[in-house]
């Protein structure tokens, strides 16, 4: 299969590099389409149906990009520079969101991963029944998507406003601190270039210092970092996925000790799925779901009363550092996270209890972080980044032990 493989890198090569949508570039984007729709037909076995589903998510990414980032983006250029009006923009975001966005939720691939209880054989089957009404919905809306697209350009035609130019940021490959980086800016990012790979290679120089004292194995994996600094992402940090690390353009403002930390913990995340599984998950999960207790937060109002805030105070993380963990826990563990953001002053607690609120919540007794106890993949990449960024002793002494022995 690698020769679809090769064919899906060249398009999504030309999908980045496209500067102007007109009907020939959607032509092609339809040609395309129809090319790795019917590479579907060769595929034989499950391997193959697991190799032509990442090929088909490859594609997903970068059709994503190129319409929802980079053509949209571009629409609401228009009404910034007056060549358009609110009103026109809001209906031409609308008409093309709608259809481009059915087609990209409806092109994953219905192929399932292997487990104890599905094997290969059970999965391609599957796969094979479900491939055909999978493939109709997926043309159905594939024609939509085209059709809106033709649409926007006729209108844009109609404005005589020469072509439509789409924004696509220039990419620039680069070897940092022996990391693989590659930077994705435009001249008007928000983020000056510059300024941001001039931070990177301090953060980098950061993870690297730490990983190779004490989790080497995070500099080994040579995972690729995508900086893209189109994407401001006020709410996450970074991201790991399909084997490489995004970072986004509203972290890199932040100093390099916390984008070191960010990169650290997107890093472990490869290392978690390549790395840690059977006998290693599950002795690190034993350990984290462990160690719960009960918090009796009458206890907590008893004592830090007079504070102002519940989340985030700098009295409690000095005095108190495990129940400062165990407190910013509460607001990202998935059960009492819609509970605990509402909750966000000591006086705020004060009412929730009188209201005749539960006191005792479950919280972790030796946390790694608030954010890790959202679940186990998350402790573990809290704690490698923690390890990475301020040595062991930012861990508990039972959490290193664990660590040395699965890593
Ligand atoms: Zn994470």
């Amino acid at each position: 299969m690698l020769r679809i493989a090769h064919e899906l890198l060249r398009i999504a090569q030309i999908l980045c590099a496209a500067e102007t949508l007109d009907k020939g570039r959607i032509q092609k984007f339809r040609k395309d389409f129809l090319t790795l729709m019917k590479n579907a037909k060769i595929v034989s076995n499950y391997e193959q149906a697991v190799e032509w589903a990442k090929g088909m998510q490859r594609w997903r990414k970068h059709f994503e990009d190129y319409t929802f980032r980079y053509v949209l983006d571009s629409l609401k250029k228009l009404q910034y520079k007056k060549v358009i009006t609110k009103d026109q923009y809001t209906i031409w975001d609308d008409h093309l969101r709608t259809p481009l966005w059915d087609l990209v939720i409806n092109l994953s691939v219905p192929i399932d991963y292997t487990n104890q209880h599905i094997s290969k054989d059970m999965a391609f089957q599957r796969f094979e029944n479900e491939l055909p009404s999978w493939e109709r919905s997926v043309r159905r809306y594939s024609r939509k998507a085209w059709k809106a697209l033709d649409e926007f350009v006729e209108w844009h035609q109609s404005l005589d406003e020469g072509e439509f130019e789409v924004n696509t940021p220039t990419t620039e490959q680069f070897n940092i601190e022996g990391f693989p980086v590659i930077l994705m800016s435009r001249p008007d990012s928000y983020v000056k270039p510059k300024e941001a790979m001039a931070k990177l290679k301090k953060a980098l120089s950061i993870v690297k210092a730490g990983a190779s004292k004490y989790a080497p194995i995070l500099l080994r994996m040579k995972i690729p970092i995508v900086v893209d600094l189109l994407n401001l992402s006020l709410d996450t940090g970074g991201e790991y996925q399909q084997g490489k690390v995004f970072l986004y353009g509203g972290p890199m403002t932040r100093n390099p000790k916390e984008i070191a930390s960010v990169i650290a913990h997107e890093l472990a995340h490869a290392v978690y799925a390549k790395h840690i599984s059977g006998k290693g998950s599950d002795l690190w999960h034993k350990h984290i779901s462990g160690n719960f207790g009960t918090l009796d937060l009458r206890d907590v109002l008893k004592k830090y009363g007079n504070e102002q805030d519940f989340f985030d105070n700098a009295k409690i993380k000095k005095k108190d550092p495990v129940l400062y963990l165990q407190l910013m826990g509460l607001i990202n563990d998935p059960a009492y996270k819609n509970t605990f953001q509402n909750i966000l002053s000591m006086d705020n607690l004060r009412e929730y209890l009188e209201g005749g609120g539960e006191p005792k919540v479950s919280v972790n007794k030796k946390p790694v972080s608030g954010y890790g106890q959202k679940n186990s993949m998350e402790a573990f990449t809290e704690a490698m980044s923690l390890l990475t960024t301020y040595g062991p002793r930012a861990l508990h002494p039972e959490t290193m032990y664990v660590l040395k022995m699965i890593l």
